[in-house]
């Protein structure tokens, strides 16, 4: 762990749990999830359910070992959404210990991946009745992989809480196109996103779209939140299509934007959607 960056896991109380969302399949899986801080902004998941955790990106070993001991739970696999080392660093360590199912993306070569996945498949975990569909989402890595499932999507660098990933590996058409699969997803689907960037997303998306109050408001409680300590994910999908960028490029304020900075006519979204990128990029 980095020296002076304490460790802090932060558990959805009730209100924010998906019981209303798992509709007939019990509820063993993600009773509870929770959110352990890593490495310098991102998060791991565990999904809790009977004693029993699913974690997802573990880019570090020690804190999710900390948290598993800490409450009691017993790991029954790990979803991997994609190579960078901040999202599968700590697998090797959780490995040693455990002799688990690691799910993770076929296209993409990461050695601790026991059970590579692709676009169609479901990942199923008997041992805490997780039944997840497996997304592909290039575009922040050729193989990049979403997990959704019992009202929950696991996103990765994909799509995040106000904003998107990088484009690493993939194309501008390519992103666009994975994020537009996401937001196709039921309006109350939580995103479990792999980092916290949330606040500088929002401030993005504020000069895209200045006349958006409800994005205006989301960054005045976000900014509260992160002022208090605590996480801004998960978020639920209908507040993204209500206030993030990539996920407006069809709203004629966001076109006209995107078009002021790009100096030029921009007729389709994804022309949108690809200078809003560089747009953010060029931010920094
Ligand atoms: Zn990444």
């Amino acid at each position: 762990m980095v020296p002076g960056h304490p460790m802090q896991d932060h558990t959805m109380g009730n209100d924010r749990t998906l019981r209303e969302s798992l509709d007939g399949v019990g509820f063993a899986l993600m009773d509870t999830i929770h959110a352990i801080t890593a490495l310098y902004d991102n998060y791991i998941w565990v999904a809790e359910g009977d004693g029993r955790a699913l974690v997802v990106d573990p880019g570090e070993g020690a804190p999710v070992t900390a948290f598993l001991e800490r409450h009691g739970l017993t790991p029954v696999g790990v979803l991997i959404t994609h190579h960078h080392h901040d999202h599968v660093g700590g697998v090797e360590e959780l490995l040693e210990r455990f002799d688990i199912p690691v799910f993770g993306p076929a296209a993409e070569r990461i050695a601790s991946v026991n059970r590579p996945v692709t676009d169609g498949d479901t990942v199923e975990i008997e041992a805490i009745d997780a039944r997840l569909a497996v997304l592909g989402v290039p575009g922040h890595t050729q193989g990049h992989v979403a997990y959704h499932g019992h009202g929950v999507v696991f996103s990765g660098d994909t799509l995040f809480a106000g904003g998107c990933g990088r484009l690493f590996e993939g194309t501008a058409a390519e992103m666009h196109r994975s994020l537009q699969r996401l937001a196709a997803l039921p309006d109350e689907t939580r995103i479990c996103c792999g980092h916290e960037y949330t606040v500088k997303n929002l401030e993005f998306g504020l000069r895209v779209e200045p006349g958006n109050q409800a994005l205006a408001r989301r960054l005045e409680t976000t900014r509260r939140l992160r002022d208090e300590g605590r996480p801004t994910v998960p978020s639920l999908l209908a507040e993204e299509r209500a206030t993030n960028p990539f996920l407006r490029t069809g709203v004629a304020e966001v076109a006209r934007a995107a078009q002021a900075w790009a100096g030029r006519s921009l007729d389709h979204e994804e022309e949108v959607f690809a200078a809003l990128r560089a747009w953010k990029d060029s931010e920094g």
